[in-house]
Order: C-alpha cells, then sequence, then structure tokens
C-alpha cells in the first residue's frame, strides 16, 4: 500500500459514518473504576483523529479534548528506553502476549521476574526503572518527548489522577517490589511507582495523539518535523510488539477485528499505526473487561473494513 493509493479514500466521510453509527455502543462498559479519578468521565464522550503522513488531520466528536493516556503512554516510554538501551532491553523484559490481564503478577514468579512484554504494568515498571536510571526526572522526560512528538506544548499531566491511582497502587507496587527481589528493579519502589502514575497521568487528545504516534507509520521518523525518533527498523519491532502485546489478554480478537498495531489504556484510549498512511487515535470511556475502550476498538474496527486499509 502506499500513500498516493490512499488518496482515493474520502477519510473524513468514513470517519462520520462511525460516528453515526457508534452511538450504541457508548452504553457499554464502565469507566475505570480502580483510579477513583477517572470513574466519573461521561460514557458518552467518543472522539477519534487520524493523523496522514501527508500533514492533513481527520477528526470526529470529543477529538479536541484531552483524556489521561494511562497505558498508551508505556508505548512512548519503551519508545524512549528502547533508544537507550537498543537491543540490550531485552534481557530485562520479554517480548510475548501475556495472555493475563495488564495488572497481573502471577507469571512474574516462574519467569524469574522477567515481565513477558514492555505492556503490561509489569514490563512498564522495568521501563520506567530504565528511564529513572538515565534521566534525573523520568516524568519530564516523557512528557517533553510527547509535547514533542504531538507539537503541542500544552501537554500536561494531571495531578489528582496520578495522586488518586497512588492512593491506591497497592498492586503495581507489589509488582514493583516482586521483580526488585528477582533484581529486576535498580531504583527505588516508590520513586519508581510514583514517576510511572504521573506519567500514567499525562493527558492529550486524540488529535495530539495521532501525531505523535505518526512516527511509527512512517518508519521511526516524525512526517512533519523530520526527527528520526527510532531506525526503520526499531520503528518495525516496536509496532510489531504493539500488534502481539498492545491490547492485553485481548489482544487476540483485537487484531483479528481490526487489523492494525495499536496500544489501549483504561481512559479509554487506543493509538493505531496504518504503516505508510497515518497515526490513528480513538477515545471513548467504557472499558472492556480486559480494559480496552468498547466504542474504540469498534470504531477501529469499522475504520479498516470502511477503508478496506490494514496490515493485512
Ligand atoms: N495506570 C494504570 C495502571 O497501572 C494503567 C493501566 C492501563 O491503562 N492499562 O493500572
Amino acid at each position: 500500500m502506499n500513500a498516493s493509493a490512499d488518496q482515493s479514500i474520502d477519510y473524513q466521510r468514513v470517519l462520520e459514518t462511525i460516528h453515526r453509527d457508534i452511538e450504541p455502543f457508548l452504553k457499554q462498559g464502565q469507566a475505570a473504576q480502580y483510579i477513583p479519578a477517572l470513574s466519573g468521565v461521561p460514557l458518552t464522550k467518543f472522539g477519534m483523529a487520524l493523523h496522514t503522513l501527508s500533514g492533513e488531520t481527520y477528526l470526529i466528536g470529543d477529538a479536541e479534548e484531552p483524556f489521561s493516556i494511562q497505558s498508551i503512554s508505556k508505548l512512548f516510554a519503551c519508545t524512549l528506553a528502547f533508544r537507550l538501551l537498543g537491543e540490550s532491553l531485552w534481557r530485562r523484559l520479554g517480548r510475548e502476549p501475556s495472555g493475563t490481564a495488564f495488572n497481573s503478577l502471577v507469571q512474574l514468579e516462574y519467569e524469574r521476574g522477567i515481565p513477558r512484554n514492555p505492556f503490561m504494568n509489569a514490563g512498564a515498571l522495568v521501563v520506567m526503572d530504565v528511564l529513572c536510571s538515565h534521566f534525573v526526572r523520568a516524568d519530564t522526560a516523557v512528557l517533553q518527548f510527547l509535547r514533542r512528538l504531538s507539537a503541542n506544548q500544552d501537554v500536561g499531566y494531571d495531578s489528582d489522577v496520578a495522586t488518586s491511582e497512588l492512593e491506591r497502587a497497592d498492586r503495581n507496587i507489589a509488582i514493583a517490589h516482586f521483580m526488585r527481589s528477582f533484581g529486576n528493579l535498580h531504583n527505588r519502589v516508590d520513586d519508581v511507582v510514583g514517576t510511572y502514575c504521573r506519567q500514567c497521568a499525562v493527558e492529550m487528545s486524540c488529535v495530539d495523539l495521532a501525531k505523535a504516534v505518526s512516527f511509527l507509520a512512517n518508519g521511526g521518523t516524525v512526517p512533519w518535523s523530520r526527527e528520526r525518533v527510532l531506525d526503520r527498523s526499531s520503528a518495525k519491532r516496536l509496532s510489531a510488539l504493539m500488534l502481539t502485546c498492545g491490547t492485553y489478554d485481548a489482544v487476540g480478537d483485537f487484531v483479528y477485528r481490526v487489523g492494525l498495531p495499536a496500544k489501549s489504556g483504561v481512559g479509554g484510549g487506543i493509538v493505531a499505526v496504518l504503516p505508510g498512511v497515518m497515526g490513528i487515535c480513538v477515545w471513548s470511556p467504557g472499558l472492556d473487561r480486559s480494559g480496552n475502550s468498547i466504542a474504540g476498538r469498534q470504531a477501529l474496527e469499522w475504520l479498516t473494513t470502511l477503508s478496506g486499509r490494514s496490515i493485512f
């Protein structure tokens, strides 16, 4: 597929069709209950944005409203860690789907503190540990990276969401201590978990995120600034990890329906990549049991079905 072939598709019309039909899905699921500051976000929120490599943005609904990016941040933190350590990152992390919940710790015992992948919480805590060892303020490093990739200096984090999560972070704290007991966490547990919660509490809109993820659709180079974030091969590898591990224990069904590499978060956002064409983001807070946005997944399924474009 190439970008010129894609100009035959009226993406704005595709988005409007999705918007028209999505309503019944907005009543389904629940906003994340275990983070009190997120539990009250109205289920009726829905936005979607596409950012093409040639610089057009298509959007519908609440696409310009900032929301809590949560685990979508894991993709960008992992990009930074992969850039710093290259292949040696995989001495401390696996590259396999876990088949367990994103915040599970069952596999860590028999896999000796090595998380299955960087997109489950255990893996993201190892990534954060790498960043804490390298940067004086790892949360600021991630935030600045996100501001640059979205070309939006106003991107920030919501301290109420970060505090609200930290007050109930027993599971993530347990995971971090457990990995530390295996020697796979080098910094203090409270520093790593606190920094991780602030990273998850970053707020961005669909428009910001569609733009921020477009470097992965463009072989690792930011399309408008020409900044090389990752070499082509590393960008391929990171997109492959999104495909196999980006939507938790529902990844098989997600890829069956959508056919794109994607990363979701419990704020209800999902970013996805159509290689050679565009970065994509959809947001709606109602989650399924795996923590993926129900309306978001449906919208992505319709996007690839109506446009006939996916990685397959
Ligand atoms: N901050 C959330 C957590 O650690 C992120 C989880 C998610 O978005 N899947 O539980």
